[in-house]
């Protein structure tokens, strides 16, 4: 109250220089605001008997002045209730909160408010524009981390106009960083900053550029690590945040091991060029994203990555931060299709994709970080996909659990061995080291085998992601080892982006080769889930939802079927040449059948997602018993990680930085 009252008093003046038509003036602007007398005469002890006192508090020791004054501008009358107050606290925890984004300007921002400049004892207040502008470049680090803005921090309530006279509470820091950035002239005109991102800055990154790119790129968040991190997804497309008939769908993943970071940063790196490079018409990039709807996730593992980050880069070792926070390893969290698939193989017309999760899977500790890829999965049609992964150079590609239970390297190669094989060349052949056949790198040695593995064959592991994206879905998906070491230090990492840029790229373009096309009835309309058949290859993809399908397949000549319950089989015979830059179109119109065979009926039947599946019910979340309660109020609801920092505030806990929803 005391704070819209001050607002109709010139922040610069003292008691005497203000004239008594000014009084007047204020007099008579309070009675038509209808401000109490009492917040009036708070307000004018504030202002005209302003006495400045040096600064003691040591989180705002660094400001521009010396001098401040009490009560605040929260009416705060001492520095041991400032000290005390959640204000004070969060300015002096958000760099640990933003991990570095926005600090120190935050801060100082909020010793303006909480330490107000005095000078012969008068109160100046900060200036709206800087507030505003900051607001504007740190909103996206408060939302990464779901925290609401300050109320403290209100551009509105605490900060002046120029006109009424302002002091700018970065002026000094402005100065520094003016002085140390002055970038040369002749930098590219991509610019990306090569550095490990902390979480907070990764997601205000990624938002900064989906909103530079706004026409072609949105975030999303796909569900929320154990520790309640969400997991945050860029996407470019010509139409961000829907599916588009016939557009293939393509995914990266990163930072699925949390120690493993150069999948990450290679993604963040990745979203910035993408925009940059479209922005300023690179041909290629244009061609891409005009043509494929791309997801970059770059860390599933954030509370994994943030335990490795603690070791720091180059310090760690094989193992710290790798699993959740919950101790699982993700990439031996998911389903174990693979079992079933050789179960399923020998049996004539058996077919290996779209195999069911098993019941028992859910008895044991599914990873929130799991469950959220396996929805995602589901809402998307994906085609084809990779996971980066760090500390060896090569692709591996399904399966990677062995064929025979016993045997822990063994060739084990899907009925799309060629496809695989075509996928993972794609990626080694494009980058320089990975295909150098005359290095030696790593522990490994791949360079006989031009750079790829079956991953069976390198070391054989059970409950992995990539067997389960093909066996349970539409996407083919391969793993990168991106890099020698799993967390280097910063400098090295522009020469590994150099080394995979081109591999990124090139591996993208793989999502239009084979065939697609429309299954539909003879009245057009579309058949969804229909199955398109390879003769010779016992796995089919089937249809999304408006009729639309993408087969991967090498060059060469095929027999392609396409068939739904209820209509008659449809073949056609194709040919895929070597050059090819656009999937070929192979649309079916399927008519309906006088007897659909029962037989392939009740398969149909048995391979189609369960709608009761403990997928859509389950919620990791609500097993590890922080089931404060829910819904309700913003305070009932579960509290966000950085809650704990809070813990020592009795009375006053900051409710104000919990989002409303
Ligand atoms: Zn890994």
């Amino acid at each position: 109250m005391c704070n819209s009252v001050c607002k109709l008093f010139p922040a610069y003046l003292t008691p005497k220089e203000i004239s008594s038509l000014e009084m007047v003036f204020v007099m008579f602007s309070l009675s038509t605001q209808n401000i109490s007398e009492e917040s009036y005469f708070s307000c004018v002890h504030l202002l005209f008997t302003a006495k400045c006192v040096d600064i003691a508090l040591s989180s705002c020791t660094d400001v521009a002045y010396t001098q401040m004054v009490y009560p605040n501008f929260l009416d705060q009358k001492s520095r041991e209730v400032i000290e005390y107050s959640s204000e004070y606290l969060l300015i002096s925890v958000l760099h640990n909160l933003l991990q570095g984004e926005c600090n120190p300007d935050l801060r100082l921002l909020g010793c303006s408010v909480l330490a107000p400049q005095c000078e012969k004892d008068k109160v100046i207040k900060p200036c709206r524009h800087v507030c505003e502008n900051l607001k504007k470049n740190c909103l996206p680090a408060f939302d990464a981390i779901d925290m609401a803005w300050p109320y403290f921090l209100d551009c509105d309530r605490f900060f002046a106009g120029e006109e009424e006279g302002c002091f700018d509470p970065l002026a000094k820091l402005r100065g520094e960083v003016d002085a140390e950035e002055d970038l040369p002239s002749d930098l590219p005109a991509t610019f990306i900053q090569f550095k490990h991102h902390s979480y907070s800055q990764m997601v205000s990154t990624l938002k900064k550029t989906a909103s530079r790119c706004s026409h072609i790129a949105t975030t999303y968040s796909i569900g929320r690590s154990f520790e309640g991190k969400d997991l945050f997804v860029i996407e470019f497309s010509t139409k961000p945040g829907h599916h588009e008939l016939l557009k293939p769908e393509f995914k990266y993943i990163g930072n699925m091991h949390g120690n493993e970071v150069v999948g990450k940063e290679l993604l963040i790196y990745l979203a910035q060029y993408l925009c940059s490079e479209y922005l300023l018409g690179n041909p290629r990039i244009q061609a891409l994203i005009n043509s494929t709807r791309i997801h970059l996730l770059p860390s599933l593992n954030p509370d994994g990555y943030e335990l490795a980050a603690e070791e720091g880069a180059g310090y760690n070792g094989w193992v710290i931060g790798r699993q959740t926070a919950q101790n699982l390893d993700l990439n031996r969290n998911f389903p174990d299709l693979t079992s079933e698939a050789y179960r399923r193989a020998g049996i004539r017309g058996a077919r290996l994709d779209h195999i069911p999760i098993p019941q028992s899977y859910w008895w044991g500790k599914v990873a929130p970080e799991t469950k959220a890829v396996m929805k995602w999965l589901r809402s998307i049609p994906f085609v084809l996909s990779a996971s980066l992964h760090g500390g060896e150079l090569v692709v591996t590609y399904p399966y990677d659990y062995s064929r025979h239970p016993l045997e822990e390297k063994m060739f084990s190669p899907t009925p799309d061995e060629k496809v695989f094989k075509m996928l993972a060349k794609a990626y080694a052949d494009a980058h320089p080291v990975i295909s150098d056949r005359s290095e030696l790198r790593c522990g490994g040695n791949f360079v006989k085998r031009g750079g790829i593995i079956n991953g069976a064959e390198w070391y054989s592991f059970t409950g992995g992601m990539a067997d389960f994206n093909y066996l349970h879905t539409n996407c083919f998906e391969v793993t990168v080892e991106v890099g020698c070491e799993k967390f280097p230090l910063e400098e090295e990492l522009f020469t590994i982006w150099h080394e995979n840029k081109g591999a990124l790229l090139n591996y993208m373009e793989m999502v239009h080769r084979g065939i697609k096309g429309i299954v539909s009835d003879k009245f057009g309309n579309p058949i969804k889930n229909a199955r398109i058949s390879v003769r010779g290859i016992q796995h089919d993809v089937t249809t999304a939802a408006d009729g639309d399908y993408w087969r991967l397949l090498p060059p060469g000549t095929f027999i392609i079927s396409a068939q739904a319950p209820g209509y008659s089989r449809v073949m056609k015979r194709v040919t895929i040449p070597t050059r090819m830059k656009q999937a070929g179109r192979v649309d079916f119109v399927l008519r309906p059948a006088e007897a659909w065979p029962s037989k392939l009926l009740r398969r149909s039947m048995e391979d189609a997602y369960n709608p009761q599946d403990p997928l859509e019910l389950f919620d990791p979340h609500a097993q590890h018993g922080q089931a404060e309660a829910r819904g309700g109020s913003a305070a009932g609801r579960e509290k966000p990680w950085w809650w704990s920092y809070f813990s020592s505030l009795d009375l006053h806990k900051p409710l104000w930085l919990l989002k409303q929803r």
